[in-house]
């Protein structure tokens, strides 16, 4: 049964040399542990090390020579951004100094991998596939589902087909890109879409299949450059709602960020309330209007254009955010980080 599948997945190579595959591990529900089979919202998120996960999915073994790495062991929620420039410059020194190697695995909490990945997206400097995977039951769990995720992602690096295709989310049989994805759904094992635009691939028993892929700059095309920086500059993020005061935003404008995002209501506006803060504040920092709707683009509008704010196009704040901090690091100039808006 497995011959049959791994020879049909094109992954085997019986008698030759496995391919060598990376697991870097960094902690979340894939990792965690609850008191019993049936403590499925209570548990310890990364309370296992890499090792452990790879050791309970002896399929693993069968078509990849693994090597595991932890990098830390947190909830996603304990996520820094020193963990994310560890990360990438980890997958640049393995892809440069070890040529044998497919691919890299992340295990990862689901929290916030949607910004880890389009982070490395960013950041990678190599076109060899990167996957991030987690789960959404514990280890523990009656039906975890990180075991088969984890095969699933290691099969996904493994495969020709994903190399080029950016960083990728592998949850639930499904290949989704780092700039489009988003957890959907706080609690179930489907939460991983990329709305409206859909997954760009499947992994099922006998291979993995794609159907597309994504055209914004990413890895080996990407500007950014990390290999130098110890920190990124800080850039907030600001929800909009009815009748804000405009207390926290004047404070954040007064504390002298160097980017702010909005999630504005609808296509990315603003209310008065903060518009005026920003028009009264003594510095303004580069202002970035994504949306709070979760699908759509956010396109120019005056006045926010003549505040100087830059359209997030369909980025979602978070991932808005992470955007802005790069491109933070190159340039303060409006019109250029409006570019990259439009290209990443
Ligand atoms: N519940 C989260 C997860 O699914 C915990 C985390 O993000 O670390 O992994």
């Amino acid at each position: 049964m497995n011959i049959v599948l791994l020879l049909a997945a094109g992954t085997a190579l019986i008698g030759a040399e496995l391919p060598v595959v990376w697991v870097l591990s960094t902690g979340g529900t894939i990792a965690g542990q609850g008191a019993s089979s049936t403590s499925l919202t209570n548990y310890k998120a990364g309370a296992l090390r890499g090792e452990a996960l790879v050791k309970a999915v002896p399929e693993i073994a069968q078509i990849a020579d693994v090597r595991v790495e932890q990098i830390a062991n947190v909830g996603s929620a304990e996520l820094t951004i020193a963990i994310w420039l560890t990360l990438a410059k980890r997958i640049d020194k393995i892809f440069t100094a070890e040529p044998r190697t497919a691919g890299v695995v992340i295990t990862h909490g689901t929290n916030t991998m949607e910004e880890t990945a389009y982070f490395l997206n960013l950041t990678v400097r190599h076109d060899r596939p990167v996957a991030l995977v987690g789960s959404m039951r514990p280890s523990t769990a009656i039906s975890a589902d990180g075991p088969l995720n984890l095969l699933n992602a290691v099969r996904t690096v493994l495969a020709p087909e994903s190399r080029g295709k950016g960083v990728l989310v592998v949850l639930n049989d499904e290949i989704n890109a780092a700039r489009d994805v988003t957890k959907t759904n706080t609690l179930r094992v489907q939460t991983f879409r990329s709305p409206e635009l859909g997954v760009l691939g499947y992994v099922d028993g006998d291979r993995v299949s794609y159907y597309r892929a994504p055209v914004k700059r990413h890895t080996v095309n990407s500007e950014f450059d990390v290999s130098g920086l110890k920190e990124l500059p800080q850039v907030e993020i600001v929800y909009s709602y009815v009748e804000p005061s405009a207390v926290m935003l004047e404070a954040l404008l007064a504390s002298g960020p160097k980017g702010i995002v909005f999630a504005g209501t609808g296509a990315g506006l603003l209310s008065n309330v903060e518009k005026k803060a920003i028009q009264k504040a003594e510095r303004r920092p580069v202002m970035v209007r994504s949306s709070r709707v979760g699908n759509g683009r956010v396109p120019p509008n005056e006045p926010h254009d003549s505040l100087g704010m830059i359209p997030a196009d369909n980025l979602n704040p978070q991932k808005a955010r992470i955007l802005l901090m790069l491109a933070l690091t190159k340039t303060s100039d409006p019109a250029e980080i409006r570019r990259m808006f439009g290209e990443y």
